[in-house]
């Protein structure tokens, strides 16, 4: 049997290698009933394939395990546009109350008041932080909530009979997952360059708009990290050509209580609360991608929402947001928001008149909402300006430390991530650069991505992280140059230190061998 912790070049051993025969983790008692046997149907013919371990070897391996893994809770983690951000564990405390954690899903509207209550809390927050009318929960992920916010904005052009609608603009720094939002809802996906300032062109824009336009998808701040500095007249040009803006909201983090994407233009945007309210993310979810619309989308929505009992509904009258979530964000109301009023309330749940349905089962990933409220709430309106403001400070500070080293194309002031470029000399690429910050201990930034910059290296180091980090970490970035032109093949070989070192990633994505010797 292999022995070991991951060592250089040794991969840790499968549970089924540590199986000894016979060997057991539980002791099952003698029965005190008389024992009867199963319906021969019943029996399997032969025994399942488990490996037969004590209980020290299980503990040991998966322990073994999650040391091998990169964490946020080990190590610096400036994974750009996914916001590799701190979890508090006052959030993972609320959401491991029983009243939350135990509640089964079929329950009652009577027996889960609690929890519908801090959902609607949360539409409510949502909707004050970006400037929506109403917001719904559904969406487990990102790229869910753009796949329902273009299905709504094509059930809106539908409604109104205006049927010609069928392109949807898109950035060419876009996320993958946009134009392949707009391809599974049957809408065809035109591309928009960017201009010389990292900007959407505005001209080609205009050009590219014209009646068979269903919308625009937009992300700002960008992909490139920057703030898209005509977003008014964008989003202008977009609603003069009659089509909607789809406001891609992963990058909200930098501009939380400074801007709100419904106040420049956007009728509907999700939400990435793994990325911006501190979630765990990473290894694939849970997520959680509310969207939040204007009022003219409001009808379209997926549901159900949480309503309070008296309100107008979000498609009737007034929105949704209204008092509530201005409360909710006003400093000193914690206490009003607690106050016996609030709490006589009845929560119950309402699905919009002409809505595109239901998107996932139940509330989707409910702690994940449970986390996201906590974080709102526990940093309050001051507190979410202010990590926006860290988030944007680190982002320059870091830019500054390497900038004259890994140049940075759309060089001007950088939200919370910006973009620099790996290949610092000849024969030497991103890739090396990123397998040996493994190395170094810390884990690589998003490589390759956006596609307009060759050689890309998207950082973001987020507002958890000290100057101290951020220091060793550009103090890093630049031994790691030296290196490459010193001892390039010390890159080449990158990563030394870990289990497996570079794998063979075509082979890996075109032959994948996904069977334990096979
Ligand atoms: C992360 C991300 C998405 C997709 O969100 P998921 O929650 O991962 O599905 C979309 N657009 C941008 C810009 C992103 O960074």
């Amino acid at each position: 049997m292999r022995i070991s912790s991951g060592r250089p070049g040794v991969p840790p051993p499968l549970i089924m290698e540590e199986s000894r025969e016979g060997r057991r983790a539980v002791d099952l008692p003698e029965p005190d009933v008389p024992e009867a046997e199963l319906p021969g149907r019943m029996l399997r013919e032969s025994n399942p394939d488990l490996p037969e371990v004590s209980e020290l070897d299980v503990v040991r391996h998966y322990t073994r395990l999650s040391q091998t893994n990169t964490a946020i809770d080990t190590t610096f983690y400036p994974l750009g546009s996914c916001t590799m951000k701190y979890n508090p564990k006052v959030n993972e405390m609320a959401a491991a109350e029983p009243g939350f954690a135990q509640s089964p899903p079929l329950e009652p509207e009577e027996a889960t008041q609690g929890s519908l209550e801090l959902l609607y809390r949360l539409q409510g927050a949502l909707c004050e932080i970006a400037g929506f009318d109403a917001v719904s929960l559904q969406p487990a992920a990102g790229a869910q909530g753009e796949l329902a916010g273009v299905l709504m904005i094509r059930a809106y052009h539908e409604q109104r009979g205006d049927a010609g609608r069928t392109r949807m603009l898109i950035p060419d720094s876009a996320h993958g997952t946009n134009p392949a939002s707009v391809a599974m809802a049957g809408f065809e996906a035109i591309q928009v360059p960017t201009d010389r300032a990292g900007n959407v062109d505005a001209k080609a824009l205009r050009e590219a708009c014209d009646e068979r336009t269903a919308g625009l998808m937009i992300t700002n701040p960008n992909t490139l990290g920057l703030f898209e500095q005509q977003i008014q007249e964008v989003t202008r040009i977009v609603h003069e050509a009659g089509g909607l803006v789809y406001g891609d909201g992963a990058n909200l983090n930098a501009i939380l209580g400074i801007v709100r994407p419904g106040d420049f233009g956007v009728d509907v945007m999700h939400f990435n609360l793994h990325k911006t309210f501190s979630t765990p993310h990473g290894g694939g979810g849970p997520g959680a991608g509310p969207i939040g619309v204007a009022k003219h989308l409001t009808p379209f929505m997926p549901g159900p929402l949480v309503v309070a009992e008296g309100d107008p509904l979000p498609w009737e009258n007034e929105g949704v947001s209204g008092a509530d979530g201005d409360r909710l964000l006003d400093g000193n109301s914690t206490a009003a928001a607690s106050s016996e009023a609030a709490s006589r309330r009845v929560y119950r749940t309402a699905m919009p008149p002409r809505s595109i349905g239901r998107v996932k089962a139940f509330f989707g990933n409910f702690g994940m909402l449970v986390r996201a409220y906590t974080y709102i709430r526990r940093l309050g309106p001051v507190g979410l300006r202010s990590l926006a403001e860290n988030a944007v400070l680190n982002a320059n500070y870091l830019k500054a430390l390497i900038g004259d080293v890994y140049p940075v194309k759309y060089n001007r002031p950088c939200m919370h991530e910006f973009v620099a470029v790996g290949n610092v000399v000849e024969g030497i690429q991103t890739m090396d650069v990123a397998k040996r910050l493994i190395d170094y201990g810390f884990h690589p930034p998003t490589v390759y991505f956006p596609l307009i910059v060759k050689e890309a290296m998207m950082i973001e180091p987020t507002e958890s992280e000290g100057r101290e980090t951020i220091e060793a970490f550009a103090e890093t970035l630049r031994r790691i140059a030296r290196e490459a032109r010193e001892e390039p093949e010390l890159l080449h070989g990158a990563p030394h230190v870990t289990p497996v070192s570079r794998l063979d990633e075509v082979s890996a994505a075109r032959h994948p061998v996904l069977c334990y010797g096979g």
